[in-house]
């Protein structure tokens, strides 16, 4: 017969090291949000051999006196909660009072401290669960806890670690994070006596932010803000031109906790939406949000990872709106800055590499006689009787085509400034929009019946896979049908695509699916991802000619969209150049 029986405390305290100390960096985590818990200003990280070895952790904060000491190890102590209604407004990083207890219940831990108005210090161990009496010794003001030998009693978990170097990865990553979202507190991080990350107290965000992500990431960043309301919001973003592969420089704190939050992230989605390739690419986002305790929970994950919104929904609309509105306050396509402005460093040099370039003239298509002297206001106050018959052919939007330079730019006059175009771009933000548009309206795009169905050769797995997404399939104007195990009989393709090649595009369309399916993508995502792959494909590509009629045919629909600054990738879809920015560059002003 089994007894239910009280667990020993240390048996209690390795169960809770499970859950809070999984790896060298998780006992780093814990001791620097003590530290920072303590006001520290100076967090110093020193470990040898990732971590496994040796982790130790000194701070210039308040310390702790003998008899505080004497309970720090001990299980479910702590100095920041009292009462289970503390729970609803939690100010500091720690509160569960498990980690001195757990960490020291795992490794061999020591602790020596002295508050800063006391004369001397004291110490305390417990290795292993081992805790020791309190003993006087020197120390400076602040705390210094040694943690040595992580797992050394515990072969199956010890097991479980990685490389000195992975290690020390985990634990570079967490001090960055660290770094970010406590931009008043220097950190410094060295493994033996490598330094490999310092920073002084009272930097800016920014700097933070280049320092440990370099200045490729931070120079091009954008800021944004909310500085009113509930929860305010501090964030540097990258522009859609700046994507990564994986989702590390997508960055979210909240009151200087690191997060991983379902709202956030969707909300980014949304601030991004058609401006980055959907399913794929994603953006640079550091992303600092405030609010007051009282409207989330940060006690349903032992990590403190994940946190509960009072108010999701506000949450939801402040990081979209404030992110989007940045974002369109900077879209590319707005005039750009000559040398001489100093914001936009990576434009300028756009600018000056076009200057650079062989005149377009000599490689031009020409479409126009030169073009006509610019209007001057006398003209607009003094209309001459009648209409003027001799508008200027092929206005669209007040854009007029002068020529396509380099085969791929469409070189265009809009008032007072010179416009180039890249057709491809814009050709393939127009088709997306237009898709999407008629996908919203009428399900289902135009199918462009084949006299003689064309058969595709394919991997039987594949072919599953294409009838799996049948219903997708058929959304998007494609008629196919089985034809045995390792083929299908295309009947109809998508009528919009520009040199239907069936072929590529239904692979094309198979690594959607699969990529879709690695990042579990919904059904709305997958579309979404299909119909950009498919107005990449169907649009006009660079280097292929355009006859003036379909240059303003273009133009007029990309009149029609919001977006049409940027393609569905991100990517400008224009230059502008001011006359005013010219006269500069040509000295013609003074
Ligand atoms: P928690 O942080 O959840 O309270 P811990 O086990 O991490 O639990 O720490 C227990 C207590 O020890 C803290 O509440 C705090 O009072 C004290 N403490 C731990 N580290 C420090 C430090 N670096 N400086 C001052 N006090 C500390
Ligand atoms: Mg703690």
């Amino acid at each position: 017969m089994r007894r239910i029986r009280q667990l020993d405390p240390h048996v209690v305290n390795q169960i809770a090291a499970g859950e809070v100390v999984e790896r060298p960096a998780s006992v780093v985590k814990e001791l620097v949000e003590n530290a920072l818990d303590a006001g520290a200003r100076h967090v110093d990280v020193r470990v040898r051999d990732g971590g496994k070895a040796l982790i130790e952790v000194a701070d210039d904060g308040w310390g702790m006196d003998s008899g505080d000491l004497a309970v720090a190890f001990g299980s479910h102590t702590t100095s920041k909660i009292e009462a289970a209604e503390d729970l609803r407004h939690i100010g500091t990083m720690g509160f569960r009072g498990e980690a001195l207890a757990s960490i020291g219940s795992v490794a061999r831990a020591a602790i020596v401290s002295r508050p800063p108005e006391d004369d001397a210090g004291h110490r305390i161990q417990d290795f292993d669960g081992e805790i020791g009496p309190v003993e006087p010794a020197a120390a400076s003001p602040g705390t210094v806890v040694r943690v040595e030998n992580l797992f050394a009693r515990l072969p199956a978990r010890r097991k479980f670690l990685r490389t000195a170097a992975t290690e020390l990865g985990h634990i570079k990553t967490l001090m960055g994070r660290f770094a970010l979202a406590f931009p008043h507190v220097g950190f410094r991080l060295r493994n033996d006596k490598q330094v490999l990350l310092e920073t002084a107290p009272d930097e800016d965000r920014h700097t933070r932010i280049e320092r440990v992500h370099g200045p490729d990431v931070a120079r091009g960043l954008l800021h944004a803000a909310e500085k009113h309301g509930e929860p305010l919001l501090e964030a540097w973003i990258g522009p859609p031109t700046m994507t990564r592969g994986d989702s590390k420089l997508e960055q979210v704190f909240l009151n200087g906790r690191f997060i991983r939050d379902r709202t956030v992230a969707h909300a980014i989605r949304e601030a991004y939406r058609d401006l980055v390739p959907p399913g794929g690419r994603r953006p640079v986002v550091f992303l600092f949000l405030s609010c007051d305790p009282r409207e989330v929970d940060v006690n349903v994950h032992p990590g403190k990872a994940e946190v509960r919104w009072r108010d999701g929904q506000a949450v939801h609309r402040v990081v979209r709106t404030t992110l989007r509105r940045a974002l369109e306050a900077a879209a590319p396509g707005a005039s750009v800055t000559l040398p001489g402005g100093d914001r936009h460093a990576s434009r300028e040099a756009a600018v000056e590499h076009a200057f650079q370039r062989p005149p377009a003239a000599t490689h031009a298509t020409g479409w126009l006689p030169p073009a006509p002297a610019p209007s001057h206001d006398t003209v607009r106050e003094h209309p001459p009787a009648e209409a003027p018959a001799d508008e200027p052919k092929g206005m669209a939007g007040g854009l007029r085509p002068l020529a396509q330079a380099l085969g791929t730019y469409l070189v265009l006059e809009d008032g007072d400034s010179i416009v180039l175009v890249d057709q491809h771009a814009l050709h393939e933000r127009v088709l997306f929009d237009e898709i999407n548009d008629r996908l919203r309206e009428k399900g289902q795009l135009e199918v462009q019946r084949l006299l003689v169905p064309l058969v595709v050769h394919l991997e039987p797995a594949d072919v599953a896979r294409l009838f799996e997404a049948q219903a997708l399939l058929q959304s998007l104007g494609w008629v196919i049908e089985p034809f045995g195990d390792d083929a299908v009989a295309v009947q109809g393709v998508p009528a919009i695509l520009r040199r239907p090649d069936p072929e590529a595009a239904l692979e094309e369309l198979l690594s959607v699916f699969e990529q879709g399916s690695r990042d579990g993508l919904d059904r709305t995502h997958l579309l979404e991802a299909a119909v950009d792959r498919m107005a990449c494909r169907a649009a006009v590509m660079a280097g292929d000619a355009l006859h003036e009629d379909e240059v303003l045919a273009l133009l007029k629909r990309a009149e029609a969209l919001n977006h049409s600054h940027s393609c569905p990738h991100g990517r400008p879809t224009r230059l502008t150049l001011e006359r005013s920015h010219l006269e500069r560059w040509f000295h013609r002003t003074v």
